[in-house]
């Protein structure tokens, strides 16, 4: 009885999952030293292995939705040429060149390196407004979120947490 109560708990907890994530083990990722999208496998780990790689703080911002308090992070006054990469994976998320002051306290893009490379989730854990999430396209981790409240071109706010990137300064 009970080994039939686990193998259904089992499949009811399979479907759930593979409804609501993407199932495609392959991501399609920017590269700007290549100019070129390619193919790449998504990387997933579990939480003792990022936890192993990463400081408690940043686990806790990009692998648990966390968020740094504003005006506290590493960038958000950082006005450095460069790409910001993903501190868990080193994708390339978003190009000094559209980084902008928002006055958040948080550092603030109107665009990411290529649209592939970030992607955006519904966010409903706050009550009373639903926000969009933004992601790294090849390790989930969480960045932060974006608004439509940016300026031109695109009229978008990516406001990203510091800890979940890294700077890489151009040559
Ligand atoms: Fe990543």
């Amino acid at each position: 009885m009970h080994v039939i109560l686990l193998f259904l708990v089992s499949a009811t907890l399979a479907c759930s999952q593979s409804g609501s994530r993407k199932t495609s083990s392959h991501v399609r990722i920017y590269q700007s030293s290549t100019k070129a999208t390619i193919q790449m496998d998504r990387i997933q780990k579990s939480d003792d292995e990022w936890r192993a790689l990463l400081s408690d703080e940043v686990f806790r911002i990009a692998r648990k939705k966390g968020t740094e308090r504003a005006f506290t992070g590493a960038y958000w006054n950082h006005h450095a040429s460069g790409t910001y990469v993903c501190r868990c994976c080193q994708t390339e998320l978003f190009p000094s060149t559209t980084k902008y002051d928002s006055g958040s306290g948080w550092p603030s893009f109107y665009a990411p390196v290529a649209q592939s490379n970030v992607e955006n989730h519904v966010d409903r854990s706050l009550p009373y407004e639903t926000r969009t999430e933004i992601t790294c396209a090849r390790c989930g981790a969480h960045l932060g979120h974006v608004f439509e409240d940016g300026p031109k071109p695109t009229g978008l706010r990516y406001c990203v947490n510091s800890a979940a990137l890294a700077f890489v300064p151009k040559k």
